[in-house]
């Protein structure tokens, strides 16, 4: 493909000079394609969309506005287009197969091909992962099969919207402690088989110190600097990326007492902080008024 399209480059000079440097810059083309096309389609869907679902009755009526609703709740999500009317997603495939082929195969690729050996012949499948997210928190990851790539794309996209769930930032980093929402405020552990991977809050600028597919989804997640250490078969991608999943839904589960928030750096929580701050002075008004109370009490006997 990228010969032909340097010969015709040769051809027309003039004309073709910007889509000359397009191909060389193989990675970024790609990845501007699948950013684009998906936006398109997403207005398209969610335009034409008739709910069967009451959430996606909701959502559609605007009674439902943010996702945090839905997933604080724990309402099961069935239909894609719920996550597409609610977030900006942004969506990305990660590498989880190799080409094959002699000489230099092996190149690392977004289906995994496998091959099952029938009387007929060979009957290939292919899989592959999907990521979407708002890089503001919200992330989804998703695994699709099928005997081709397009409708194991599409498999992959759609249980990644409906898998989507939310993290927590801060600013865990004792030589950062800015207070400010770009790193873990925690550091997190996930296992998948046998590979264990912890991620670790990093002071601001430090980026990304993981392996490559774990920080696309981090970044997708929202997160900037993270360190990271892992063990066990990672280069077995499907099981480091869930590895990375079960780590990124612990953010969320692990009990953060609310005078650390701030501390932490954890913007984004409010709700669960009020209540908590609400509790607090409804108790403590009464024990102060038994304290001063005893206190006159104790004043009045030493009078006495
Ligand atoms: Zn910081």
């Amino acid at each position: 493909m990228i010969m032909v399209k340097r010969k015709r480059a040769n051809g027309n000079k003039d004309n073709e000079s910007a889509s000359q440097k397009a191909p060389r810059n193989r990675g970024s083309s790609r990845n501007s394609r699948k950013t684009q096309r998906p936006t398109e389609q997403n207005k398209s869907d969610v335009s034409n969309w008739k709910p069967k679902t009451e959430l996606g009755r909701k959502v559609q009526n605007k009674e439902i506005t943010n996702i945090d609703e839905v997933l604080d709740n724990a309402f099961i999500i069935l239909e894609p287009e719920v996550v597409d009317s609610l977030l900006d997603l942004e969506q990305d495939l990660l590498l989880i197969g190799q080409s094959k082929g002699k000489f230099g195969g092996g190149a690392r690729r977004v289906f995994r091909q496998t091959q099952k050996k029938t009387r007929e012949g060979n009957k290939p499948k292919f899989s592959t992962m999907a990521i979407v997210g708002d890089k503001n928190t919200h992330v989804g990851i998703g695994f699709g099969k099928a005997k081709e790539t397009v409708p194991a794309r599409e498999k992959a996209i759609r249980k990644a919207k409906l898998n989507i769930f939310k993290i927590r930032r801060g600013c865990g980093s004792w030589q950062c402690g800015c207070g400010k929402p770009h790193s873990l405020p925690v550091a997190v552990e996930g296992k998948c088989g046998s590979v264990e991977i912890i991620l670790m809050p990093a002071p601001k600028g430090k980026g990304l110190c993981c392996e490559k597919e774990v920080a696309k989804i981090l970044e997708i997640a929202g997160i900037k600097d993270v360190w990271s250490k892992t063990r066990g078969q990672t280069k077995n991608r499907i099981n480091m990326i869930l590895a990375c999943e079960k780590a990124l839904r612990k953010t969320i589960q692990i009990k953060i007492q609310p005078d650390q928030f701030k501390a932490l750096g954890i913007c984004n929580e409010e709700p669960k902080q009020e209540k908590q701050q609400d509790m607090q002075p409804e108790i403590l008004p009464e024990a102060a008024e038994v304290k001063t109370e005893d206190k006159d009490n104790n004043n009045k006997k030493t009078k006495e």
